[in-house]
């Protein structure tokens, strides 16, 4: 299932008269709205991009799956104080998902989306189909080996294999200056650090920090799914690093140690089932024992049917 978010006026004319009706010659292309451009072709947003680096612009990229919240829009606030030119892509990337996850029920909320990021002054929305990302059956994909089966890529086989290709590609079509991640997504972040070195892409990866709602969840685009019971649950994510981030503070090291304390405050939710909750090296994602230096302490849990994840980073 996926949605085209561009409506019949987001066709522009191109081609001559040739006599031919005109509907015929339309394709859709882009639409502008006070200053911002909506793309849904690779073709119309690449152009868009570089008549704007034509101009020296720096361009700057926020990669999204849209069902937009304060945690992206602060993504973009980042991107509008590091460059000139803004661009987000809102695409819910097929890739992505496993065969059993929320592909089809994934919020799709393009004109609201639309609207949030034009008060944010947003330059261009590339919004593409699944069909323009990925015309044919047979796919190139780029692939991390080593990192992309830890975290979210062991209970969410191929998931980071289909971040780092729709991530590549967005990176040919728009050839950002800079790209802006959110923490909140950790290992996606090493991941997409470890392509940009290895593929030698000339884009600086900039991270956000983890936006939460005043109460400490984490916000995320599936918290929508979440009953108020259920809601009220998903706090013990946020709680359970809490706890883990003070006997840190108090001096403890033992990553073992600080993982018994978290689960501890797991079991007052029974309702709530730990994915995975691991202390690991925020760069090459490998489980860490004694923490000496940094350490990602990330943690995955399903509320009923919905996958949460959270994290924090301690220094010692
Ligand atoms: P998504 O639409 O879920 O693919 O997320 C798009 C980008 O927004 C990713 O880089 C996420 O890490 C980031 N993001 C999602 N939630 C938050 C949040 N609560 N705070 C900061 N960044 C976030």
């Amino acid at each position: 299932m996926e949605e085209h978010p561009a409506r019949p006026d987001a066709f522009c004319m191109i081609g001559g008269a040739t006599g031919v009706p005109a509907r015929r010659h339309l394709v859709p292309r882009f639409r502008t709205t006070l200053a911002m451009t909506i793309a849904t072709t690779i073709d119309a947003a690449h152009a868009a991009c570089s008549a704007a680096r034509r101009a020296g612009k720096r361009i700057g990229l926020v990669p999204t799956m849209g069902a937009l919240h304060e945690g992206h829009l602060s993504l973009v606030r980042i991107v509008q104080a590091k460059s000139d030119f803004v661009v987000v892509s809102i695409f819910v990337n097929p890739l992505q998902f496993g065969p059993t996850e929320d592909l089809s029920k994934y919020p799709r909320t393009f004109e609201r989306d639309r609207t949030l990021l034009a008060k944010e002054g947003v330059d261009l929305i590339f919004a593409p189909t699944v069909a323009e990302m990925y015309p044919s059956r047979a796919t190139t994909y780029v692939t991390v080996e080593g990192l992309s089966d830890r975290l979210d890529g062991q209970s969410r086989p191929g998931h980071f294999r289909g971040v780092t290709t729709v991530v590549s590609k967005l990176f040919h079509v728009i050839e950002p200056d800079l790209a802006v991640f959110g923490q909140k997504d950790a290992a996606q972040l090493a991941i997409i650090r470890r392509i940009v070195r290895d593929l030698n892409i000339p884009v600086q990866i900039v991270a956000g920090p983890i936006v939460r709602e005043p109460d400490g969840l984490a916000m995320s685009s599936r918290n929508a799914y979440l009953n108020p019971q259920q809601r009220k649950q998903a706090l013990v994510l946020s709680r359970t690093l809490r706890t883990v981030q003070e006997r840190f503070q108090q001096g403890e090291r033992c990553a073992e140690k600080l993982i018994a304390a978290g689960r501890e405050v797991f079991t007052a939710e029974p309702n709530v089932r730990v994915d995975y909750f691991l202390v690991v090296d925020p760069e090459s994602l490998e489980p860490i024992a004694d923490i000496t230096g940094q350490a990602l302490v990330a943690v995955a849990a399903y509320v009923g049917a919905t996958r949460l994840i959270d994290n924090i980073v301690v220094k010692a």
